[in-house]
């Protein structure tokens, strides 16, 4: 009896063995906070260039504590996420590995990675001014400042101020003013909503395309979607505006990221480093501006001409993990005025 399952084990681990598929490469497990239509194409260009296999898990909140509760366990290898305060929650938690890449190094700018290199970005997202083109006077918008001019009384449109696009934005503008000047642009700006904050970004130029306002804070790549969108009203909205990339003759358009780095405990840190520096690579920054009209963040690599023919733009080069410390601080002011 003992014999023979003794013998039926080996017969079976060596039938196992046999039928086993030939597996050259480990997997590469993501978690990503990015949406699945977005990573989907990078995954699918990846596999096809390296032969990896890649799992995705896909949640948009609660990663970070997962990540965290795995510990050692964790099976991720990288982590992608939008904005940078996001981002640093996973570096500030020790989640993440300093990466040594000449090849990330030498395609990102400085201020767009993290200096001890646990995270980088990948695609830049600038934080424009929709204004209706039937408005003469609002077109000639130049800065964000600007917006907290009375003259704008009922005239802007706004989703909640909690929002991270816009809690980036008071944080840079924190960044350049200070807290106190910071606050009196964000009150003033408040005090020229034409309704109370609500929505996403989408529903701000659906807002000036109703009438309700004619001046709206967006992230420049919802233009892109409603303009190409497969609904004949959302290209109706975008038919309405103009976008204003603001500060253009000082410090330059606020802009957030998309970004990722290698989680501690990945067992594939090689192959990890080597889909980063995917990321980076022609094909794949191409990538970002064709499926989601994000701006590449490897100056070698030339604007496609769709996102050429809404014009070059100067980017505030103030170093972007500054955006994350200060983060708390644009949240309380946003707490106190009640945006
Ligand atoms: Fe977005």
């Amino acid at each position: 009896m003992f014999k023979t399952s003794i013998f039926t084990f080996f017969a079976c681990v060596l039938l196992g063995l046999t039928l086993m598929p030939v597996i050259a490469k480990a997997d590469l497990n993501i978690y990503s906070h990015r949406q699945p239509f977005l990573i989907a194409p990078f995954i699918e260009a990846y596999k096809k260039m390296s032969g990896t296999q890649v799992n995705v898990v896909y949640a948009s909140k609660g990663l970070a504590q997962r990540l965290q509760a795995e510990g050692s366990l964790s099976p991720a290898d990288v982590i992608l996420t939008v904005d940078i305060a996001r981002l640093s929650v996973y570096a500030d938690k020790g989640l993440l590995a300093p990466v040594k890449s000449s090849v990330l190094v030498s395609s990102i700018p400085k201020h767009l990675r993290d200096k001890d290199g646990k995270w980088f970005a990948f695609s830049k997202r600038a934080r424009v001014i929709a204004v209706s083109k039937s408005s003469e006077d609002a077109n000639k918008i130049k800065n964000y400042e600007d917006l907290a001019d009375p003259k704008w009384k009922g005239r802007i449109c706004s989703r909640p101020g909690s929002h991270i696009y816009n809690r980036a934005l008071l944080a840079s503008i924190i960044y350049k003013h200070g807290e106190e000047e910071a606050k009196n642009w964000a009150k003033s700006l408040q005090s020229n909503f034409a309704r109370r904050p609500q929505g996403n970004d989408r529903a701000q130029v659906k807002g000036i395309k109703d009438g309700v306002c004619d001046i709206a804070i967006i992230n420049h790549y919802y233009y892109g979607k409603l303009k190409f969108s497969e609904k004949t009203e959302h290209r109706m909205w975008a038919d309405k505006v103009n976008l204003i990339f603001p500060n253009q003759l000082n410090r330059g358009t606020h802009i957030n990221i998309s970004g990722g780095g290698i989680a501690k405990y990945s067992q594939n840190k090689v192959e990890a480093q080597k889909f980063l520096e995917f990321l980076t690579s022609n094909s794949a920054q191409n990538l970002y501006a064709s499926i989601n009209f994000e701006y590449p963040v490897n100056v070698n690599v030339t604007l496609p001409a769709e996102l050429e023919s809404w014009g070059k733009f100067k980017e505030d080069q103030m170093p972007i993990g500054q955006i994350a410390l200060l983060a708390p601080e644009a949240q309380k002011i946003i707490d106190v005025i009640g945006w």
